[in-house]
C-alpha cells in the first residue's frame, strides 16, 4: 500500500486515513498531517466510572437513599445561616419558632456542631430565603463533552499516532 500523496510505503496493517480537501485518502504519517485524520475519538470510558464513584462514596451526610441524591449541603452552611439571620434581626429563638425548632438545635447548627438533615434544611432555605443546597452532579460531564470534540481529541489521536 502507498501513500496517495506521496507514494510512501503505508503499513498494510495499519493504514491511516486522512480527510484532505475534502476527499478522504490513504497517507503515511507525514501527509496525514496536512488534513484530517478519519478516525472517531474515543469513547469517554471514564465517564461511566466516575458516576459510579459518586454512588459509593460520600457517606458522610444522612440523606436517605430517596432524598434527592443529586443536592448536597453546601459546605459554609453555618455561616450562611448565622448572616441570613441576623440580615433579618432575627435571634436564635425568633428562628427557633419560625421552624419550629429548639433554640439548642439552631445554635448547634450555626456553629457547625450539627448537621442539619434534608427536612430541617429545607426548612431553614424556606425561613431565610437562602439557598442550602447545591447540585452536585452533572457540571463534571458537561464539561468532559466540551472537551471530548473537535480539534483537541483529533490532535490528541495524531500524537498517539505517531508515536
Ligand atoms: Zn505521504
Amino acid at each position: 500500500m502507498e501513500c496517495e500523496i506521496c507514494g510512501k510505503p503505508v503499513p498494510e496493517h495499519n493504514p491511516i486515513r486522512a480527510k484532505i480537501e475534502g476527499s478522504v485518502m490513504v497517507v503515511c504519517k507525514e501527509c496525514s498531517k496536512l488534513g484530517k485524520i478519519q478516525k472517531a475519538p474515543p469513547k469517554p470510558k471514564f465517564v461511566q466510572q466516575k458516576n459510579k464513584q459518586r454512588k459509593n462514596s460520600s457517606p458522610k451526610r444522612n440523606y436517605s437513599r430517596n432524598d434527592e441524591p443529586s443536592e448536597e449541603l453546601i459546605e459554609d452552611f453555618d455561616i450562611k445561616i448565622r448572616r441570613a439571620r441576623e440580615s433579618r434581626d432575627w435571634s436564635r429563638e425568633d428562628l427557633g419558632k419560625k421552624i419550629n425548632e429548639r433554640v439548642s438545635v439552631i445554635t448547634r447548627i450555626e456553629t457547625g456542631k450539627m448537621t442539619p438533615d434534608i427536612k430541617l434544611t429545607k426548612k431553614l432555605e424556606k425561613a431565610l430565603d437562602i439557598k442550602l443546597l447545591e447540585e452536585i452532579n452533572n457540571v463534571d460531564l458537561n464539561q468532559f463533552v466540551n472537551s471530548s470534540s473537535g480539534e483537541r481529541t483529533l490532535g490528541n489521536i495524531m500524537k498517539i499516532k505517531r508515536k
